[in-house]
């Protein structure tokens, strides 16, 4: 604030309201954080939103004959705290800066809006994830497709798709973005509340314009979005937005990449919770598949990391090209250690050359900038191939990628102190020898400051008087000091300036020059330190893709090793990728739960899905039989393999899995009710809509939350579905309880029956955790009973009312007194030996190449053998 402004209160509207009105007009829906001197004020209702939010004093101001207007105040040097809580409340925050220097200038001072923080725009250090993307989003629905884009202003991150409408949900869920574009209007996704937007924004021709205009060219082929009009428009909208709000940022998004949601893997909301990847909780560990593989060193590799888990490829070239690099790291032990130790030291490169790019850097974030780069020749020698790797194998691509940026480094090492001052303005950040102009200034402040230093002594010797002493203070500046007892021997030219109670203050021309030079000088230093620095941050911003291609090079590297180091600690193998149907896992474990455990007291268990192995495996035993790990164990294990990992197991063959489903019926919770159980079912129908014959699908306990007979009908009827649907018959682990659903595998050729084994040690009932064939022993639960001592007539009872309840649902064969004898070695028969011709002919029709009378000639057919 200027004195003319402080002048100006009281008379009238002063123009400093003025100037606040207009600008808090511009951003009606932004709390306008304005800077006045050291302080941002908020007015009005902003100043009580303030208030409220911030836990500040409101208080009042006269701002104009009779106007005292609400106010509070937040010192400039806390802004990034409070920002933060007010975006984490909701709030849009615009910040207003002083735009002249209130020294200069007599008048009123400039200001002006420079960015309006939402959550999608946040750049503050403090106020990210390290090692999670903070995405804004754009969307836009058409009527069969919808135009998604994203952007992470701090890693220059810039992406768009058109994608259909079922597969939008999965890809907002990967994203998960921190702000949600959309066209006012627009019906709700999902649970995510969004921006409203001007339409216009998002309509093709317009948001053609902005992306044209944004990267200076005629089309947008090099881009890969010219004829994609919903993937344009929703890049071309999040582009206006941030010109709007953010126009620092633009110019950390020089490139838009258009992608394919085809190309990967969709992971739904239930699947991810499910399976625990993000976030753990189940089990008691509260380990999730993430923290237990994210053993990277570097914000890059982490948040590269989290990518990949979001986002399984099924590009099976790609897959053997993470694979074939996490292998090489995986058989040196020295290389792993060597590419680690590196990393461990390499700082958030792409976060830094986006703040230097923005403007934003201080001083010590640009040396950590040059510490990063400077590491970058090491790393190329620790991932280039030994004298035993084959040409082209392992992680030697990376060389290529990794770039030293040489220059950079030597520019900023020539030109910033070692350890330079936090801030501008005092000097010490610019190295002497940079700038002559600058060490020129230096010296003279250097000798003025030696000469006043030097008159201490040189006036006591003049005066005679041995206390006299130099001192400077803010308001006199430099001066000299007498006391009291002295003051006859003052010689006549010194100028009396201040009296003290036991003494008085001087000054002399003399003191004063050279006052002033050390003043000059250090204005003009300060003044040509910012402009200096200012200048090495524009010449590493003009390199700033190559270090960006460094930073993402590194953040591999960190992946590969990482994975590797993972791999060797937990005892996993390379996985077999193929472009088949079979999935087959020798000894796989579930690399969590076999953490949360005892070292080697995991059961491993093996999986064979897939052509002539069977489509749909149901899994009946106990409860806490170990059902549900075994089940998510072999979903992990596909979703490791195809983010290019290594997996828990002895070996993998893994036949490229389009998506993989997951569901959970409800919990013995039965005071949830109706509505969970229709969630339940709804979540059941999006899977038998959408799976195809490449999904792996993991069912546990579905039909649950509703009655038995209802429950075990449902589920039965959806495992039918998904096995025999001409276009379905996709791999099904089917999880449950419902003992009557392994007479399923009777009549349906391609499924078959598992259990958890189960034995009796010293009367003890032992879960052995191993998955063998065959359905599980219904009668467990008695068997239990009986173990735990129930008295024998009881036992006696609940066998007969077993059998009898058997009977009433219609079980006959393999009923409970069946399985009493069984006890004693009986298998229980599973397929009827007549029946086997005719499954193996059902199995071989092709439904879809038949017409409808074909199939009821061959139904009757089939019909009148089976009679
Ligand atoms: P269910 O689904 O049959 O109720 P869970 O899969 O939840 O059973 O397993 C119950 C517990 O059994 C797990 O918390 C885990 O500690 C243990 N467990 C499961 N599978 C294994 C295994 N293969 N080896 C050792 N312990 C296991």
């Amino acid at each position: 604030m200027t004195s003319q402004e402080r002048k100006q209160q009281g008379d009238g509207e002063t123009p400093l309201r003025r100037q606040y009105l207009q600008i808090k007009a511009r951003y009606p829906d932004a709390v306008v954080l304005f800077r006045m001197g050291d302080f941002y004020e908020t007015f009005d209702e902003d100043a009580r939103v303030a208030a409220r939010e911030l836990q500040i004093t409101l208080t009042s101001r006269e701002m104009g004959k009779g106007q005292r207007v609400p106010l509070a105040g937040i010192p400039y040097h806390s802004l990034e705290g409070h920002l933060a809580r007010l975006v984490q409340r909701g709030h849009r925050v615009a910040i207003c800066e002083q735009l002249s220097d209130p020294a200069a200038g007599k008048g009123l001072v400039d200001r002006d809006v420079v960015r309006v923080v939402t959550p999608g725009t946040l750049v503050e250090p403090g106020l990210l994830h390290e090692r999670a993307n903070n995405y804004l989003a754009a969307l836009v629905l058409g009527d069969e497709e919808a135009g998604l884009a994203y952007a992470d202003i701090t890693t220059s991150e810039f992406a768009t798709t058109q994608l259909s409408l079922p597969a939008l949900a999965a890809e907002l869920e990967r994203l998960d973005p921190a702000e949600l574009l959309a066209p006012k209007g627009q019906a709700q996704v999902s649970d995510r509340p969004a921006t409203p937007l001007e339409p216009s924004l998002f309509d093709a021709l317009m948001a053609r314009e902005t992306l044209l205009e944004h990267f200076q060219t005629a089309t947008l082929e090099a881009y890969g979005c010219e004829g994609l009009p919903l993937a344009a428009g929703a890049a071309g909208a999040l582009l206006a937005y941030l010109q709007d709000n953010q126009r620092d940022a633009l110019a950390q998004l020089p490139g838009l990449h258009t992608y394919s949601t085809q190309r990967y893997m969709a992971l739904d909301r239930q699947t991810r919770r499910n399976l625990e990847l993000f976030q753990g909780g189940r089990f008691g560990t509260g380990q999730s598949l993430l923290g237990m593989l994210d053993m990277t060193r570097t914000p890059m590799g982490g948040r590269t990391l989290r990518r990949w888990l979001g986002q399984p490829l099924l590009d099976l070239e790609e897959l053997e090209r993470r694979l074939g690099a996490v292998d090489w790291f995986h058989r040196s032990g020295v290389r792993r250690e060597q590419a680690l130790r590196l990393l461990h030291d390499v700082p958030d490169l792409e976060r830094l050359v986006n703040r230097v790019r923005g403007g934003i850097a201080l001083p010590r974030e640009v040396l950590a900038l040059r510490r990063g780069l400077e590491l970058v020749p090491a790393m190329q020698e620790a991932v280039s191939p030994g004298p035993s790797d084959e040409e082209g194998e392992g992680a030697a691509w990376l060389v290529e990628e990794l770039r030293p940026c040489r220059e950079v480094a030597d520019l900023v090492a020539s030109a910033l102190e070692e350890e330079p001052a936090t801030g501008l303005g005092e000097g010490g950040v610019v190295r002497r020898g940079f700038s002559p102009e600058l060490d020129e200034l230096r010296a003279a402040a250097g000798s003025a400051r030696e000469y006043i230093a030097g008159l201490e002594r040189r006036e006591r010797e003049r005066t005679g008087i041995s206390s006299l002493k130099v001192g400077y203070n803010r308001v006199f500046g430099y001066y000299l000091e007498v006391t009291r007892p002295h003051l006859e021997r003052v010689p006549p030219d010194y100028m009396r300036r201040q009296t003290l109670v036991n003494g008085e203050r001087f000054i002399t021309p003399e003191l004063k020059e050279h006052e002033s030079r050390i003043l000059n000088a250090q204005e003009r230093m300060a003044e040509l330190e910012g402009t200096l620095f200012r200048q090495v941050c524009r010449q590493i911003a003009d390199e700033a893709p190559r270090i960006l291609a460094t930073a993402a090079a590194l953040g591999l590297t960190d992946v590969f090793a990482s994975l590797a180091e993972v791999a060797v600690r937990n005892g996993y193998v390379r996985p077999v990728l193929t472009d088949g149907t079979v999935l087959e896992i020798r000894d796989g474990r579930h690399p969590v739960v076999e953490r949360s455990l005892p070292a080697g007291s995991f059961v491993p268990n093996d999986t064979t899905l897939g052509e002539g192995h069977g489509s749909l495996a149901i899994i009946t035993g106990p409860n806490m039989s170990g059902k549900s790990t075994y089940i998510r164990q072999v979903a992990l294990i596909v979703l490791m393999a195809q983010m290019g990992s290594f997996v828990p197991a002895q070996s993998a063959r893994v036949g490229l899995v389009d998506r993989v489903f997951t569901r959970v019926g409800l919990q013995d919770d039965l005071t949830t009710g109706q509505s969970t159980f229709m969630v339940e079912m709804v979540e059941t129908a999006a899977i038998l809509h959408h799976a195809t014959p490449r999904s792996l699908v993991v069912l546990d306990e579905i039909g649950r939350g509703t009655s038995t007979y209802d429950g075990m009908a449902i589920a039965r009827a959806v495992a039918e579905h998904l096995h025999s649907h001409p276009s379905l018959g996709c791999k099904t682990l089917f999880a449950t309880h419902y003992h009557e659903l392994t007479r399923m595998a009777g009549h349906l050729p391609r499924a078959r029956n598992y259990n958890v084994a189960v034995a009796e040690e010293g009367g003890q009932v032992v879960f052995l955790r191993r998955i063998v064939p065959g359905g599980a022993d219904k009668s467990y639960g008695v068997h239990v009973a009986r173990l735990a001592g129930l008295p024998r007539p009881v036992v006696s009872r609940a066998w007969e009312l077993l059998e009898e309840l058997e009977e009433e649902s219609g079980g006959g064969k393999g009923g409970a007194r069946g399985r009493r004898g069984r006890k004693d070695g009986g298998q229980l028969a599973l397929f009827q030996p007549g029946d086997s011709s005719l499954l193996r002919e059902l199995e071989g029709l092709d439904i879809s190449t038949m017409t409808p009378v074909e199939a009821l000639n061959k139904l009757y057919e089939m019909q009148q053998r089976a009679r």
